[in-house]
This record gives C-alpha cells, structure tokens and sequence, in this order.
C-alpha cells in the first residue's frame, strides 16, 4: 500500500514536470512551446511599433492581448515608449494587475485599463490605450464621438466618456491615471459592450477580439476625432445612423488585413 502510494506520488510529479501549467512558464518558455503564443507575442510587438507610427500612439500609450494559453493572463510591454518594444520587453500580468513569473521590471501603470477591460469581457483579448490628441476635446465638452464615415462605424451610436471623478476613491481628485483595479473596473464598466471609451482629460480606450481589429479601431477612432472636428466647424453633420454604423462595421472589418498589411510593412521598412 505504501509502495503503491510512493508510486502514485512519484507518477504525480513526473506529470507536473512534463505537463507544466502555461502559468509557470516564463513568457520566453511560452513563446517557445506554444505557437499561439508566439504568434499573438509577435503580433504584440508589431501592433506597438505601428499604433506609434499611425499616430493613434506617442511616447505613453500601451497594448495588450489576452494568453491564448490562459485567458486568466494577459501580455503586455514593460514601462517602455511603444516604438521600441521588443519581446524581452512583454510581460504577464493576471486580471488583478498583478505582473507574473517573479518579475521585477517596471510595468506601466495603467495595466489595470488592461485586466479591468479584459476581466469584464471574456469576448475581448486585446486592449489598447493613448493619448492622441484629436480625441481629448470629445472628452473634455462632452461632444459626442460618432462615426463619420464607415471605416470607424464600431462607434455605433456615439464613445462613452470616462469621468474618473465618479470612481475615484477616497477623494474625486486624482493625478487621472486608472492605476487601480477599482479604477479599471469603472472604465470597463463605461465602456460596456462597446468597443471604444474616451477618458475625460486623459485620452481613449479601445479594444476588440484580436490585435488587428484593436488596432484598426483605434487608428480609425484617432482619424475620425480629426475629422468630425472639421466637419464640425463647416456646419451641420451628418453621421451614419445606427443602422449604416451597423451594416458598414460588418462589411469593413472583414478586410482589417489589408491595412495591417500595409501598416506592417510600413514599420518594416523602418528598420
Ligand atoms: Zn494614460
């Protein structure tokens, strides 16, 4: 009996060293053994450098996306400018925010935008956030940001903006950076099934189910903040009804790997 459970143990242990949860490994040993990882980490690393390129980025703003081996994680770049990230540079994070695998290198502080977007939708497994400038005086009158044109119909009906004023605790008056899970949640929670947030005095939030159509949505949602405001300026607008916003969004997000072709590239070259 005892031998039988000496052997059991033994037949455990061997299984856990052969069959290590995706959670233990590093982020290197996960790119390693599983190819969706490696393809999500790569495509993590060229979203960076072409949201900096496209404008949607500049020296702050970050992206992430959710394991494909553990939806409980995410990967997303250490405390770095979004051009010059490499793959050493990601790390993982759980849905609390909290940066994994006993590393100690500086995470940006607006993780929790990430884990507080990506824990309220299981449908979402990429998150991106800016600054850019044409979309923060929608945030700050409160003039609605809607669809111009089809390119960025995911607006639908209009972005919700973020006033970090009503979940700031314990007092309304912060530094505006969602740097807390409490935070996070809030934005997640303004955001709603939609896929686009602007954040009063601070800048966006966009997200979507992979790393293209993120990126997409917010190179577009940056273009269309730049063109409403001329448009504005010449008199009346018209947007896309709900029903345009609707029929275009689906017709135009099926061709999101034509511009991420040429985005790709673009970034390429540079090197
Ligand atoms: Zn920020």
């Amino acid at each position: 009996m005892l031998l039988k459970s000496k052997t059991s143990i033994t037949s455990l242990f061997i299984l856990l060293i052969w069959f290590p949860s995706a959670a233990a490994l590093s982020v290197k040993d996960q790119y390693q053994q599983y190819s969706e990882v490696k393809t999500a980490l790569d495509e993590l690393v060229l979203a960076n450098h072409i949201l900096y390129d496209q404008g949607a980025l500049d020296g702050y703003g970050h992206i992430s996306v959710r394991n494909p081996s553990n939806p409980q994680t995410f990967f997303i770049a250490r405390s770095v400018a979004p051009s010059v990230v490499k793959l050493d540079d990601i790390l993982e994070v759980d849905m609390g925010g909290k940066v994994l695998n006993d590393d100690k290198r500086t995470a940006y502080g607006e993780r929790f935008i990430h884990s507080g977007i990506l824990n309220a939708n299981p449908t979402i497994n990429s998150v991106i956030h800016g600054h850019a400038a044409s979309t923060l005086p929608f945030g700050v009158t409160g003039t609605t940001l809607k669809p111009i044109y089809h390119m960025s119909a995911f607006l639908g009906e209009g972005a919700p903006i973020f006033e970090i004023r009503d979940f700031a605790k314990p007092s309304p008056d912060t530094d505006m950076f969602v740097s807390n899970p409490d935070l996070g949640a809030g934005l997640a929670k303004v955001m709603g099934n939609g896929n686009f947030v602007l954040m009063r005095g601070h800048g966006y939030a966009a997200s979507a189910e992979n790393i293209r159509k993120a990126v997409f949505r917010a190179i577009y949602a940056v273009q269309n903040a730049s063109i409403q405001a001329e448009a504005m300026k010449m008199g009346k607008t018209q947007y896309l009804t709900l029903k345009e916003a609707e029929i275009s969004k689906a017709t135009i997000e099926k061709t999101i790997n034509r511009p991420w072709e040429l985005w790709s590239e673009r970034v390429r070259n540079q090197k």
